[in-house]
């Protein structure tokens, strides 16, 4: 865009007399203030060049990851730490699962880790259970460490597979995704990690095995088995249910890190039961006060308390490695608004200065946000829904608009507006 005689960013209207930098494509420019925000927006549809094609330090070339002296559960979790707030257990659990994970499998300089004295012992896989509230970075989780190993990444959803010969997915979509993820590139694809979602769904319904065919729980746990355990599944390219006619691509799982993940809803109250503790007051307990006691009966689950909620118990002794997620509180909520690399508040000052304004909220409004946010409980995910009411307006009218201010700053009036007219204020709905 040039603005007057002003050659000038085509996102931000920035002159090129105050960018110290701009790149010229043909028909636009882009300065420097601006680009990592574009490249934000891709990491954020999961459309980041891969790897070979990209030399940016958060998409690192796995083999030259792996191989540094750098690469250790230490220095995974700082990694995890500038995406990831807070669940801290969470993090080491993994950062430690992870790297012996890649330890195992001989990706790590040093080839793979086995006994000097006693070369018969196999090393187990580090499959995890991950234990959390929906919307409190489960698969925020997955996806950082997918993307600091720079491995092919899927998320799939435990609640859409059926037993094979039933109506839903069968189990080997699951490695589609993967597959797909790894552009075919079965070897790639080999050394993934698959996220699978919703495990607390497909838990049987009640801890005695019954006689009658639970195809949507039980059945499902049983056809995960032996692909979590590490088999050669003849996986359909293109997904769908398998025929007689498809051709296969074979894929061997032995190294492919699978998490699960759940909320467990109601796995507290197992928990409470084994430990004695009294859970009468639970309902009389203010919310901060509950989310302390639920945190601290969640870092007592043992794989009895999962069995008793409905997981068979060959399935927990595939998932060896079980970790907690803690209920996210205010001061975490909005720690997650501002903090991370690419926490949401950073991503709408993004946009907004693509438009040529620039956005900043007062104090006030960023407590009045999580508070909102808060209330939804839908964890971190409820920031989103409260930042898209606030700002939802702007974001309609002003793009392109010859009448719009230069600088935007979001009120707690503001906050307050954006939620009524979102019809999402809670306190007077209630
Ligand atoms: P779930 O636990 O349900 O898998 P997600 O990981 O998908 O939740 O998180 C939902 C949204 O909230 C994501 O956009 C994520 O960025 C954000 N989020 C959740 N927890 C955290 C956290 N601890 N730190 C930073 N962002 C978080």
């Amino acid at each position: 865009m040039a603005n007057g005689n002003q050659v000038t960013c085509s996102f931000c209207s920035r002159p090129v007399s105050e960018a110290s930098f701009m790149v010229v494509g043909t028909d636009g420019r882009i300065c420097e203030r601006c680009i990592p925000g574009v490249y934000r927006m891709f990491e954020e549809r999961g459309t980041v060049p891969s790897p070979s094609e990209s030399n940016s330090p958060s998409t690192p070339n796995s083999k030259k990851r792996f191989r540094s002296e750098q690469f250790n559960p230490r220095t995974i979790k700082a990694f995890l730490d500038q995406y990831v707030v807070g669940q801290d257990h969470a993090k080491v659990a993994m950062s430690v699962a992870v790297y012996n994970h890649y330890r195992r499998i001989g990706e790590i300089a040093g080839g793979p880790a086995k006994s000097t004295s006693n070369n018969d012992i196999e090393l187990e896989k580090s499959n995890m259970l991950l234990i959390g509230e929906t919307g409190t970075g489960k698969t925020l989780l997955a996806r950082t460490l997918a993307r600091l190993l720079a491995v092919p990444f899927c998320i799939a959803d435990a609640t859409a597979l059926t037993e094979a010969g039933y109506v839903g997915e069968d189990v080997e979509s699951i490695l589609t995704r993967l597959l797909q993820a790894a552009d075919y590139k079965v070897e790639a694809a080999q050394r993934g990690i698959v996220y699978l979602d919703e495990v607390d769904k497909i838990s049987r319904k009640s801890d005695n095995p019954s006689i009658t065919r639970d195809v949507s729980g039980e059945g499902v746990q049983q056809a995960l088995l032996k692909m979590l355990e590490g088999t050669i599944v003849n996986v359909p390219p293109q997904g769908g249910r398998k025929h007689p006619d498809q051709k296969y691509i074979a894929l061997d799982t032995r190294n492919i890190l699978f998490m699960c993940g759940g909320a467990f809803d109601g796995l507290d109250r197992i928990v409470a039961r084994r430990v004695n503790v009294q859970s009468i007051g639970f309902r009389a307990m203010g919310d901060q006060q509950a989310d302390s006691v639920k945190r601290s009966l969640l870092s007592m689950v043992t794989p009895v308390d999962l069995k008793q909620y409905g997981l068979i118990p060959e399935l927990l002794g595939r998932l060896p490695i079980l970790m907690h997620l803690d209920p996210l509180d205010a001061a975490t909520m909005q720690l997650i608004l501002t903090q991370p690399r690419n926490a949401l508040l950073k991503q709408y000052v993004q946009q907004f200065a693509a438009e040529g304004i620039a956005l900043d909220f007062t104090e006030e409004a960023i407590q009045a946000v999580v508070q909102h946010a808060s209330e939804l409980k839908l964890g971190a995910r409820g920031l989103r829904s409260i930042m898209e009411a606030v700002l939802g307006k702007a974001m309609f009218e002003w793009p392109g608009a010859a009448e719009r201010p230069d600088r935007y700053t979001v009120t707690e009036i503001d906050v307050d507006q954006g939620i009524e007219r979102a019809g999402l204020n809670l306190r007077q709905a209630s």
